[in-house]
């Protein structure tokens, strides 16, 4: 049986060779390491591309909470921008490394993802999760812009000058506090006019329905159906239909703590309620809205689904859903290629 390819929705891998160390992260990416992403394994499981985010992690004294519900975990406090920054550049680094040793290809633009999967390369779309080094008068969005950047997280979690994110809460909904700043109205409109991808996940209720009223595509490249997990990072059903009818993209989150019911990260049991998910977002989104968003590097994964080299047992899952294979290629791959073909000039 052929193998479907996978074009996925977000992964923390930079952020993983990056703690590792510049240096070392080319080496890291070809040999078999203990990450859910590197070559070898991307081979295996037919990982053929997606958003790479860059992610400038907490300091001090954060701790990621233990998600034993239910749970509410105060958010780390703002980053400065420099800071933010500096780590920013270092991982965009990380991944113009790995072009230049001929592994991935940075995707500036939608015609440029097709030629790189046909290389046999990573397509790489480089995204930024939460926009802390972006300054006000938003010249580090253009520089960076011209760099490759195609997507932008508001936020991730902690708060912004741009918006507010929701808290690891379980249970919870995510109308929670006010929605972009002034400021982050001006960073979204900016962001159409460059034709940056404007990422939601994240975001909280207010910020979500401010990005619709700029009239962008709603996108949340890694979150999941609130009525099955009804966590804060988790879509309502009116959410998932507006990612519906603004022609946008819900990615399926791997990450056990989005999929399982009871909001646990345990590895069983996950991959029956990633079915649950994606029967669900397909109802309210439509099945040409609904695709991957793994977290791969940045979450828990399920039993069976531990990295990129087991996509297979996925692909086996959703067969024995029985969603058919014309359906099965939507979610894994089709349905982020037409948006970035529509939206990514
Ligand atoms: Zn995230």
């Amino acid at each position: 049986m052929t193998q479907i390819p996978v074009f996925d929705g977000h992964n923390d891998a930079l952020l993983r060779l990056w703690k590792g160390g510049i240096d070392a992260a080319i080496e890291t990416f070809q040999s078999a390491n203990a990450g859910h992403i590197d070559l070898k394994k991307a081979r295996a499981g037919g990982f053929v591309g997606g958003f790479f985010a860059t992610f400038p992690p907490p300091g001090g004294t954060f701790v990621m909470p233990k998600f034993e519900p239910p749970y509410d975990e105060p958010l780390p406090p703002m980053l400065p921008q420099r800071e933010a920054l500096a780590m920013v550049v270092e991982q965009a680094a990380v991944l113009v490394r790995l072009e230049a040793a001929d592994l991935v290809r940075i995707c500036k633009s939608a015609r440029d993802i097709a030629p790189a999967m046909l290389e046999g390369r990573i397509a790489a779309l480089l995204h930024m999760e939460g926009a802390e080094a972006i300054d006000p008068d938003l010249q580090a969005l253009d520089v960076l812009y011209a760099a490759g950047l195609r997507s932008l997280g508001i936020v991730w979690s902690r708060p912004t000058i741009f918006g507010h994110g929701v808290p690891f809460r379980y249970p919870s909904d995510a109308d929670i506090g006010p929605g972009l700043t002034p400021d982050g109205k001006r960073l979204v409109a900016r962001c159409k006019e460059l034709g940056v991808m404007v990422d939601t996940s994240h975001l909280n209720m207010k910020g979500f329905w401010d990005v619709a009223d700029a009239g962008l595509p709603l996108v949340a490249t890694h979150s999941n159906a609130h009525a099955i997990s009804p966590g804060a990072r988790n879509l309502t059903d009116a959410q998932l239909k507006a990612v519906g009818e603004t022609h946008g993209m819900v990615g399926l989150n791997f990450g056990t703590v989005f999929l399982r019911e009871d909001g646990r990260a345990a590895p069983y049991g996950a991959i029956d309620a990633a079915m649950r998910h994606l029967d669900h977002m397909i109802k309210h989104a439509g099945e040409d809205h609904v695709g991957l968003g793994s977290d791969f590097d940045g979450a828990p994964m399920p039993e069976g689904l531990e990295d990129c080299g087991k996509l297979d047992t996925l692909r086996d899952a959703m067969r024995r859903h029985d969603f058919g294979d014309p359906l099965i290629a939507k979610i894994c791959n089709e349905n982020w290629l037409s948006f970035l073909d529509r939206t990514l000039t």
